[in-house]
């Protein structure tokens, strides 16, 4: 509990950063004239300080090229395990259980970690021992089994798990469980709100699970259905987001759920009461109760509370010039470029508490409404590469990460 409301008081937004350990193919490189240089590109520039700050620095004997530090709520240090980057989310499944939104999601420049630090090895290219795959598991599965070890902890509730899984490419959803009437898999929605104000895809499946094992299968089977959708088949995964949805629904006896809704109240009064005498670090006020308990049969004595986990894995977010590219390449730049444009200004509209936030100017914010503002708790996973080559691009997501704080 103690933990909870440390995690409470740090505010609804955290930014943690990874920087990923060096590997093989940031030396590797055909061009001769780059491997001449690649000593130095390959050179190490980003840092973890200490277990919040992030020093980038480049230097040329006899001179310092660049210095600068960023702050974060966590930082891991290339060392740092798959199991500890889980131990910080934890926390926010537990939050999801006390009928919080909920959204996870990872930021960065492609092979910077994300997919990694979301799903641990997920590709033919990176293949791993049977021994090592459990360390290497990466959130969703972590959380997956979580989810389902907390609510067997707690018998009464009477839970119902439901997972989406949805692919945004173009600014266009995909729904990767379902297939249209030819067979194909992947068949495009549409994101509408609801009159409650809720963010809603009509149409889109979800599919109910009851262990991680079932949710884990469901997960892998629409990644790889994925790759033979005729609209993304040449599309490379990381030029999409992909949104995994959870839905919870939880039956809470009427007297315990009054209990829980005042201990939120108190929790909310305090959270906003501290929010004024602490640091920036606090975040922005809980806008209130979300989301509503609809009730059930009174005569069960009990009420249904619902709460969402987003899990989502970025485009990347390298700075791809617009000079020069055409075609394809040209139209999947700008719709990222969009999407993460977007998703920057509902996170700096956030910030600075203004009245309106700008959702629906985007597939992906519109997508996310429900788990990111208001009083869900959203993480950001910035994922960087730690070094000299890519340090335009690890600048621009630190800069992002400092942004949405
Ligand atoms: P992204 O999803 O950002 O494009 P990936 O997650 O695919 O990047 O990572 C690129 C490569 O780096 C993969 O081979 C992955 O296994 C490796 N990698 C990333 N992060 C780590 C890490 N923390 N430890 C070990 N390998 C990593």
């Amino acid at each position: 509990a103690l933990h909870n409301d440390l995690v409470e008081l740090k505010g609804n937004i955290r930014v943690h950063c990874r920087i990923r350990p060096l590997l093989p193919f940031d030396t590797e490189s055909g061009d001769p004239a780059f491997q001449k240089r690649s000593l130095s590109l390959s050179e190490k520039v980003v840092h973890a300080t200490d277990d919040e700050t992030v020093l980038v620095r480049c230097s040329r004997p006899g001179h310092t090229l660049f210095n600068k530090t960023f702050q974060f709520e966590r930082v891991y240090s290339p060392l740092e395990s798959q199991k500890i980057v889980f131990g910080d989310v934890c926390p926010l499944l537990t939050s999801l259980l006390d009928g919080y939104n909920v959204c996870i999601m990872t930021y960065g420049q492609t092979g910077s970690g994300k997919s990694h630090t979301m799903l641990g090895p997920h590709s033919e290219s990176d293949p791993v021992s049977p021994s090592e795959a459990d360390q290497e598991m990466g959130i969703i599965p972590r959380a997956a089994g979580e989810l389902f070890r907390l609510l067997s902890e707690n018998p009464t509730i009477n839970p119902r798990v439901e997972v989406s899984v949805v692919e945004i490419y173009n600014n266009e959803l995909f729904d990767l469980l379902t297939k249209d009437s030819s067979g194909i898999f992947g068949v495009k929605r549409d994101v509408i709100t609801t009159k409650e104000g809720k963010s809603n895809v009509p149409l889109l499946t979800y599919e109910h699970v009851e262990c991680p094992a079932e949710f884990m299968k469901l997960i892998n089977k629409s990644l790889q259905l994925r790759v033979k959708h005729p609209t993304l088949v040449h599309a490379d995964s990381s030029r999409s987001h992909l949104v995994v949805t959870v839905t919870l629904t939880i039956a809470v006896p009427f007297d315990s759920f009054d209990q829980q809704l005042s201990q939120k109240l108190c929790e909310e009064m305090l959270c906003t009461t501290q929010k004024v005498k602490t640091s920036e670090k606090a975040g922005f006020c809980p806008r209130g109760l979300s989301p509503a308990p609809i009730p059930l049969d009174p005569t069960e004595q009990q009420k249904q509370v619902q709460a969402k986990l987003q899990l989502v894995d970025l485009a990347g977010s390298e700075c791809i010039g617009m000079s020069g590219v055409t075609g394809t390449i040209l139209r999947e730049t700008s719709f990222i470029n969009r999407s993460l444009a977007a998703l920057a200004d509902v996170l700096g509209a956030l910030s600075e508490h203004r009245g309106h936030i700008p959702y629906r100017n985007s597939k992906l914010t519109h997508l996310l409404q429900d788990s990111i503002g208001g009083d869900a708790k959203l993480l950001v996973m910035l994922c960087v590469s730690p070094c000299q080559k890519y340090l335009a691009e690890t600048l621009q997501s630190l800069g992002f990460g400092s942004r949405a704080r």
